[in-house]
């Protein structure tokens, strides 16, 4: 009996809880989604972070930028504070965003180029435009696509390549190379941001010699307002936007729109790379301006589109992402190479959600990595039953919705592939895990190893007490942080089913079998 009361008053308990808990909106439309995610977008490019709502969001300063839409979009959305993209390159970021897989199991554990056979998204993969497709949403996917491996395809001319270049790294991506888009405005991957060019669903190539975010914010325009008949107005749409810039080259006004550059182009070097770590002396630094120029045009193009969903009555019912597929080192460390390293600037990502449903205006300091992207979309739009079983990411739906003690990621884990074997005619034949590394709220680690799978080279920041990472730890690995940090690696490499989990690489480091 005493049971049964305390059954009864426990049930009630949750009952007036949940009455008080009192949730937003509710919908019961299936949801649009807009998700937009330019290429190289520092996370520190965004001017909101030096306001007041946002203040501390970030360890470092903000860049000194313009990013007007992006600061009104931020206030009303959920801005993560921690999101990474953990195997920061192009097409692994790629691979992980539709997919919810690691590289290693997407398909694209390296860049796609016409020498790695080895890195293409698996056609078997079952993506989030895969699952959508089946749930009757219109799919459209504009701009940068980098998924798969060039084959001389062309279908402007058959039998070539669509790139000149040798290696290939553009390339056509046929209908069944898809994965359920069915409205196509796309290219593999082309850095003349002046001089872009895509195909289109039936394979009919465009040259608009337009500045690229501009003309693919016209694209979606067109296509929101279904101008062409490019979709089905009884259906929800989902829609991904793959903008090029801020991704290099960014020289010279031959790389960004001159309104933009105007922003800029009179700030002294010193004051627009303000940061601890940056070096305003490296040859870098002279893109500094064109950079900026980049974001500021990319935060215009992606309000345009915002306005867009708000003018056709959509907003409300559409949650949209802002994100990148990683950062951009911008000077930092005096390191030339703007990606595929561990240092927050390249690791970290943008991740700006909105939607009538979650709570406006809040920072989450969630962990959330690349492969957790799709399952959360799942999740929030009421799909977490079709998640595919395969998907090592987790849903963090609740997290975003603000759900009671919903588990969260104490971690999450850094990943650099490069190329392994070489046949004869030169083409990659596997991919060697270089690097694996590890972040969480507080450390940054990563161990390096070389050809004989030895370790060769570590770093270790206490992001806390330097969130410029200029000061490279000792590692030892007794020391109870490190070994705290090995365990939560060790965590990773199985949950990811990883090489260095599979071959035990550094097990007298990781322990990879304790409980
Ligand atoms: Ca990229």
């Amino acid at each position: 009996m005493y049971r049964i009361t305390y059954l009864i008053s426990a049930i009630i308990i949750i009952m007036a809880f949940s009455a008080c808990n009192k949730r937003p909106k509710q919908n019961t439309k299936q949801p649009n989604l807009v998700y937009i995610f330019p290429d190289q977008m520092r996370k520190q490019a965004m001017n909101f972070w030096d306001t007041p709502q946002f203040k501390g969001g970030i360890r470092t300063k903000a860049d000194p930028v313009k990013t007007p839409q992006l600061d009104s979009f931020a206030k009303e959305a959920v801005v993560l504070t921690n999101a990474v993209s953990n195997c920061p390159l192009c097409s692994p970021h790629r691979g992980s965003l539709f997919s919810g897989l690691y590289p290693g199991k997407s398909g694209v554990a390296l860049n796609c180029n016409a020498e790695r056979p080895i890195s293409s998204l698996r056609e078997d993969a079952i993506c989030i435009s895969d699952v959508l497709a089946e749930e009757n949403y219109n799919l459209a996917y504009f701009g940068k696509w980098h998924l798969d491996f060039p084959t001389p395809n062309d279908p402007v001319n058959p039998g070539h390549y669509v790139d000149p270049r040798r290696p290939a790294w553009d390339t056509y991506s046929p209908k069944e190379k898809r994965h359920g888009f069915d409205y196509w405005y796309s290219y593999g991957t082309w850095d003349v941001h002046k001089d872009p060019h895509y195909y289109d669903t039936d394979g009919n190539r465009y040259d608009p010699k337009e500045w690229s975010p501009k003309h693919e914010a016209n694209q979606v325009i067109s296509y929101l307002k279904n101008e062409k008949g490019q979709r089905d107005n009884n259906k929800p749409f989902a829609i991904f936007v793959s903008m090029n810039p801020p991704h290099n080259p960014y020289n010279s006004i031959d790389d960004c729109l001159e309104e933009d550059y105007e922003h800029y182009k009179n700030t002294p070097l010193n004051e627009l790379l303000h940061r601890d770590n940056a070096n305003p002396n490296m040859a870098k630094a002279q893109s500094a301006p064109f950079y900026f120029a980049n974001v500021t045009g990319v935060d215009r193009e992606f309000g345009r589109i915002v306005q867009q969903l708000k003018d056709m009555g959509e907003y409300e019912n559409t949650i949209v992402v802002f994100s990148s597929d990683h950062g951009e080192t911008m000077c930092s460390q005096n390191i030339k190479d703007p990606k595929n390293n561990i240092f927050t600037e390249a690791f970290d990502v943008p991740f700006i959600i909105k939607w009538p449903e979650l709570q406006e205006g809040f920072t989450d300091n969630l962990l959330l990595g690349t492969p957790d992207i799709m399952p959360t979309l799942l999740g929030l739009m009421g799909y977490e039953d079709k998640i595919p079983e395969e998907v090592q990411g987790t849903n963090y739906a609740g997290v975003l919705q603000k759900k009671e003690a919903y588990r969260r990621p104490k971690s999450a884990l850094y990943i650099r592939n490069v190329n392994g074997e070489k046949n004869d005619e030169g083409l990659v034949q596997s991919y060697f895990p270089v690097a694996r590394g590890i972040k969480t709220h507080q450390y940054t680690l990563e161990l390096v190893i070389d050809e004989n799978k030895q370790l060769k080279k570590t770093r270790l920041y206490n992001d806390d007490a330097d969130p410029y990472q200029m000061n490279d730890l000792a590692v030892d690995k007794n020391d109870p942080i490190v070994k705290e940090l090995l365990q939560e690696m060790a965590y990773w490499l199985k949950k990811s089913d990883d090489p260095w989990y599979n071959e035990r690489i550094l097990s007298d480091w990781i322990s990879y079998d304790d409980k």
